[in-house]
């Protein structure tokens, strides 16, 4: 279940573990605050039946695709209003991006809808229409629609069975994984930042290309005090994805928080070349070199 307050305990854990990480990361802060005070009782949850979600999944079908939630825009301000503050406050170029985005979405030429990659069709490009950059517009998503997408698919997630799906996409939202964790059964599981959905894929197996040479794949494993933590990285389609192997250290977070808190481990993906398929504030802060001027 979806507990922000105790994701705020498993914050303050990890800042505890990297102290020097505490300024540079106060934005997580001030958006676990957020959503910790909103009520998802605004929020209309799918209410599909187990054979109804089994059948989309069975298919390969993401259930956003046929079931796009209706949110109602004034519901989702009180995350959005302080995630676009805390964004502003990265910089000038954000903050400019943040003042159009607000426009933009009291006018209602921006919505939900825009945020969710899942839903995207081809040829529409809000980010270059507003000029904002793909992978901004793509943060504040990502930290304005977590809840709400936890509240959307509450009642549908005991429905769901590895054994029903077999892609490297979220099952609910259709988004990439942002991080992995090999259990303590030796399975991976893929976690989605959008919503919070989980899901198994194979351990020699790339979630964005579907690459399943072991001649191609790449695991860089931390050592010393960071032992358990791992980057894996493809080498056909340059993607990569952090992850823990909770057999050896028990003790970690969330994904959502380990993944926060692990910047350090994409500034290594990246000096390799590899690319990561969910937004960040890492890249924000040093996009990549070939994105300048993009
Ligand atoms: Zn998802
Ligand atoms: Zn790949």
């Amino acid at each position: 279940m979806f507990e922000p307050s105790s994701l705020s305990a498993e914050w303050e854990d990890l800042l505890a573990r990297r102290p020097d990480f505490r300024d540079s990361l106060c934005l997580y802060e001030v958006v676990l605050e957020a959503w910790g005070m909103w009520s998802p009782s605004a929020v209309r949850v799918l209410c599909w039946s187990p054979e109804e979600c089994r059948e989309r999944w069975e298919r390969g079908a993401a259930l956003i695709a046929e079931a796009p939630p209706a949110f109602d825009p004034e519901a989702l301000e009180p995350i959005l209003g302080p995630v676009i503050e805390a964004v502003a406050g990265i910089g000038e170029v954000e903050a400019d991006a943040m003042r159009r985005f607000a426009e933009a979405w009291d006018e209602g030429r921006l919505g939900a809808p825009a945020l969710l990659p899942g839903l995207q069709k081809g040829g529409e490009n809000v980010p270059a229409a507003l000029g904002i950059s793909g992978d901004l517009l793509g943060f504040v998503g990502y930290l304005g629609l977590r809840p709400p997408l936890e509240a959307y698919f509450a009642q549908v997630r005991p429905y769901f069975s590895a054994d029903f799906w077999d892609a490297g996409h979220c099952p609910f939202c259709a988004a990439p994984p942002a991080f992995g964790d090999i259990a303590d059964d030796g399975k991976r599981w893929l976690s989605c930042a959008l919503c919070g959905g989980r899901w198994t894929i194979g351990r020699l197996r790339c979630p964005f290309c579907d690459n399943r040479d072991a001649r191609t794949l790449t695991r860089l494993s931390a050592e010393g005090a960071e032992e358990g933590y791992v980057v894996e990285a493809c080498d056909l389609c340059r993607g990569y994805l952090k992850g823990v192997d909770r057999r050896l250290r028990w003790n970690a977070a969330s994904p959502l928080i380990e993944d926060w808190g692990t910047p350090h481990l994409d500034l290594i993906a990246r000096r390799r070349g590899y690319w990561r398929g969910t937004p960040s504030l890492v890249q924000l802060a040093a996009p990549d070199p070939g994105d300048e001027g993009a």
